[in-house]
């Protein structure tokens, strides 16, 4: 078993081994501003770069829904503890909502606003025919024991009811979730449906084990992502992946499968910060990413990783290589960290990895950014083959998967590319202007009710 960021684990405590599970915030302070308010000057700086209308401008603004759910789970002890869960629905004009659910006990509603704003962004730019949602329930996995977080995710589901469905809002794994949650809400989903219907339940949520109807490919998908947009930079500048190096933050399964991907290709990993610390390679050939991946596995982090030595963040983030991968939480890449950074290219596994002030910095300092919205769409691009496969009933095999994902990938880094030279932006508010151009031709097309 997997979680989307986090690394394998047998464990009966789930989250033991996922990497970012409490990865904390440290360089944001209470005061910051909220996430959704950055999703929406990012909005607003790329719907005046394109002139975007008024109208599509107010609509994309605010979530179309937000169901907000609190619910008891029944814990090994025998007593009743309340949780708290949302589902954000941001916009479904492309298609059904879609879009993870992490269990974090940093989850608020404004966070997941954001990030369900984002997955809108997101599947526009990649023109997959869904819409933007997310979801999450204000908890620490790693506190509840493995039977607890079954009965957690049941209930919210539950609770959630038929603001989820196949061919309406289609969840998937983010942080701290995984195949075996996924496997669990398509199982209680099923249950509240007449038995007639329980066939179409599979198609409720993607990211499901290969054997319980996953997309081979799913697993690695967005780590496969990162990577290809880090070759097809490369190959802007001239170069090859194989002569890169690289550090990451967080080795879940963003981050750790973007690095397994990169050893086989090449590149050479000097760094690696996750919630346990930070390691620095001691030999020339650099760190091993399938050993680290196994050492993860095993200790719930990176910290001790034989034949590393143990760094400072401030040594990490100063390390200096050709790319920053951060694939960990959102606010990382602050104006405090983004100065420190020596590298050509920061490539953004994770959502919202960087705040509207290191982005400043970032751009100042002439360094090039994939942003989230492109550079982790690998993700959600298979979770849309997945979602097909199971509504043809029909399964890919890996070349297929790979092969479709690639052309996507390409057809999205230069309809950014394009975006950025035709109207002289940043990669980021090129990619929402893309995204936002494509919305707002379906809104002309359609039109509004009444
Ligand atoms: N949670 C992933 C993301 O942030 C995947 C979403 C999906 O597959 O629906 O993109």
């Amino acid at each position: 078993m997997a979680t989307e960021n986090g690394t394998a684990t047998m464990n009966s405590r789930l989250a033991t081994t996922t990497a970012p599970r409490s990865l904390k915030r440290p360089h944001v302070n209470e005061s910051a501003p909220s996430l959704f308010r950055r999703v929406q000057d990012q909005f607003e700086r790329a719907a005046e770069a394109i002139g975007l209308s008024r109208d599509v401008r107010q609509i994309l603004a605010r979530p179309m829904c937000e169901v907000s759910v609190t619910f008891p789970v029944r814990m090994d002890d025998g007593r009743v503890k309340m949780f708290s869960g949302y589902r954000v629905q941001h916009n479904n004009v492309l298609g059904p909502f879609k879009g993870g659910i992490r269990y974090h006990p940093d989850v608020s509603l404004d966070e997941v606003r954001a990030l369900a704003a984002w997955m809108t962004i997101k599947c526009a730019l990649v023109d997959i025919p869904f819409g933007g949602a997310k979801g999450g329930v204000q908890v620490d996995p790693a506190t509840l024991s493995r039977r607890e977080v079954e009965r957690l995710t049941r209930r919210f589901v539950y609770a959630l009811g038929a603001n989820i469905g196949p061919g309406y809002d289609v969840p998937a794994p983010d942080v701290n979730t995984d195949a075996r949650t996924m496997a669990w809400i398509v199982d209680t989903y099923a249950a509240t449906l007449p038995p007639q219907e329980r066939y179409r339940a599979l198609a409720v949520v993607t990211g499901k084990p290969v054997s319980a109807g996953g997309s081979v490919g799913r697993d690695k998908a967005t780590g496969q992502g990162v990577v290809d947009f880090i070759e097809m930079w490369a190959a802007d500048q001239r170069s090859k992946v194989a002569d890169l190096s690289y550090t990451v933050q967080g080795f879940g399964k963003v981050g750790s499968w973007a690095a397994r991907i990169l050893k086989d290709k090449g590149a050479k990993l000097l760094a690696v910060q996750d919630v346990t610390g930070a390691i620095r390679s001691q030999a020339s050939e650099g760190l091993d990413a399938d050993a680290l991946a196994e050492h993860v596995k095993k200790t719930g982090g990176v910290a001790g990783f034989p034949g590393a030595e143990s760094i400072s963040e401030e040594v990490f983030f100063g390390t200096e290589a050709d790319v920053f991968v951060p694939a960990a939480l959102e606010n990382q890449v602050t104006a405090e960290t983004a100065a420190m950074l020596k590298v050509r290219l920061v490539a953004e596994g994770a959502n919202g990895p960087t705040t509207s002030e290191g982005d400043a910095v970032l751009h100042e300092r002439g360094i090039a950014v994939i942003p989230d919205v492109l550079c982790n769409a690998g993700g959600v691009i298979v979770s849309y083959f997945e979602w097909l496969q199971n509504r043809g009933g029909t399964a890919w095999n890996a070349d297929e998967v790979d092969q479709r994902l690639r052309q996507i990938l390409e057809h999205a880094y230069a309809r950014v590319k394009e975006m950025a030279a035709e109207k002289s932006l940043d990669w980021r508010s090129a990619a929402y202007a893309a995204a936002l151009r494509r919305i707002e031709q379906v809104y002309a097309e359609r039109g509004i009710f009444p």
